[in-house]
């Protein structure tokens, strides 16, 4: 029970993409913010970290998010490109076998290509620039919530060192925010203080990746990056993206029985079984600087906390810890920072207070940015024979069959794939899909 006045500090689990943006927008109104993170974090160059294994895999963050980040903290994008990262036209310059076919002379959304850890430690280096109110604890694992005299109001958290003797102790707040990531446990802390539990939505394609680094062969070639896309008849797929370091990071996907294997002969054999032969062929001059790493656990899961009646005072949740997607489309980066985005506009002159007076009210905007990227990652994903999860009725069977003909369209029509890719980014929402102009080219095509 916490009975410091504590008003003024904030507290956020995790020290990843969400946390870190969470904590940024919060320094403008908190005296104090600290971000408990559980890994420890290294001062010189970006490392991998045991607390983002999915840092091995491929990352892309979509012209919306690169937006998001640069106003939240202008000149970050820039910043790395200069280190390294890539901005791709997709699907201009690429080489992109899609579900249906090769994209050909359409235009569509930018992304940045650019290492996760790289993308983190320059975030990380911003966020606790000097006069910020931001501070990160490194080595510190949270372990639970503490309860606050009035009721049902958070006033902390239960944290311990790790690698010490592992006695808890605690650290009062007026705000908690979760942004633990995909193994976070805030469900279970919740029912610890008396809240119900969340409902948690799940449709697992169950989707495989396998990755690893080369160095980027020095012979020109007219992309930047490829992707061969798998489609439910060949559920086999590979990207090769463009990193800081002179680097590819390559990720090859499969759903179902059709896991990516790490042993080296079969790693290759697998990219020689995609769709198409380009990019194994492609991977011919290439040297492999590391060995395949796997990935498994990437259902689409969202936890409404959102819907939770009684709500506990001076508590959020954001990003994975909130909602998890299938990676294969790409959102979750910029997810994390439209709801940043989201919680800077809603506390914007606000006291510490009153903002965690009403953090119901904000969790509920916050999930509120998770629809469209959830939309489109289970509409999806319900297409392959494999995916576990509610079977799609039959309007949802009819979005499916009408999402595979504007894609189809989207692959040389340069209207369908303006319109496609403004979603895929998620500059618009999916329902812009709908209108008669779009409508009328994808069902056009068809014929
Ligand atoms: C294989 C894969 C590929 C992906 N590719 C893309 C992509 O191309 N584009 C995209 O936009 N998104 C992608 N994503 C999603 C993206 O990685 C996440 O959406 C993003 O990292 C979410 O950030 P986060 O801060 O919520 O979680 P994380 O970045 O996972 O950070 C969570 C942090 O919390 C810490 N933590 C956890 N528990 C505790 C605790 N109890 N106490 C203290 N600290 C704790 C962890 O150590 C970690 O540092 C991909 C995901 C996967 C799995």
């Amino acid at each position: 029970m916490v009975t410091d006045d504590v008003t003024g500090h904030a507290v956020v689990v995790g020290a990843g993409l969400s946390g870190l943006l969470t904590a940024h927008v919060l320094g403008r109104s908190f005296e104090r913010v600290t971000v408990i993170e559980r890994d420890a974090l290294p001062d010189g160059p970006p490392v991998f970290r045991p607390g983002v294994p999915q840092s091995r895999h491929v990352h892309i963050l979509w012209s919306r998010g690169m937006a998001a980040m640069e106003e939240l903290l202008p000149g970050v994008i820039t910043g790395l490109e200069a280190a390294g990262g890539a901005v791709v036209g997709a699907p201009e310059q690429m080489r992109w076998l899609s579900a249906a076919r090769w994209f050909s002379g359409v235009r569509g959304a930018d992304y940045l290509s650019v290492s996760r850890e790289l993308l983190e430690s320059a975030l990380r280096r911003r966020v606790v620039a000097d006069g910020s109110a931001v501070t990160v604890l490194d080595r510190h694992e949270v372990t639970g919530l503490l309860p606050a005299r009035a009721g049902q109001t958070v006033g902390g958290v239960r944290l311990r060192e790790r690698g010490a003797d592992g006695a808890e102790f605690t650290m009062g707040a007026g705000l908690v925010v979760v942004a633990a990531g995909r193994s976070s446990r805030a469900a279970g802390w919740l029912s610890e203080l008396g809240c119900p539990t969340p409902v948690t939505e799940r449709v697992d394609a169950r989707l495989g990746y396998s990755s690893r680094y080369f160095g980027r062969p020095a012979d020109e070639r007219p992309w930047k990056a490829m992707y061969v896309q798998g489609n439910p008849d060949v559920p086999r797929g590979g990207v090769i993206l463009p990193v800081d370091g002179g680097r590819w990071l390559i990720t090859l996907i499969g759903q179902g029985e059709h896991q990516p294997p790490t042993s080296e002969e079969d790693w290759l054999s697998f990219a020689a079984s995609l769709r198409s032969a380009e990019l194994s062929q492609a991977l011919r001059g290439a040297v492999p600087l590391s060995d395949a790493v796997a990935f498994r656990a990437t259902a689409n899961e969202w936890t409404h906390f959102e819907r939770v009646r009684r709500w506990p005072r001076g508590l959020m949740m954001v990003g994975d810890a909130l909602c998890r997607f299938n990676p294969v489309y790409g959102h979750g980066m910029t997810v994390a920072a439209l709801q940043a985005q989201v919680i800077a506009g809603r506390i914007a002159g606000r006291e510490p207070a009153d903002i965690a007076a009403r953090t119901q009210q904000t969790q509920r905007a916050v999930a509120k940015c998770v629809r469209p990227a959830w939309v489109i990652a289970t509409g999806e994903d319900r297409r392959y024979p494999g995916t576990d999860g509610p079977e799609p009725g039959r309007l949802g069977r009819m979005q499916q069959e009408y999402l595979a003909r504007v894609l189809a369209a989207a692959n040389t029509d340069p209207v369908v794939a303006e319109a496609f890719f403004a979603v895929l980014s998620l500059n618009r929402r999916p329902e812009t899909l709908l209108t008669p102009r779009i409508a009328a080219r994808a069902l056009r095509r068809r014929r």
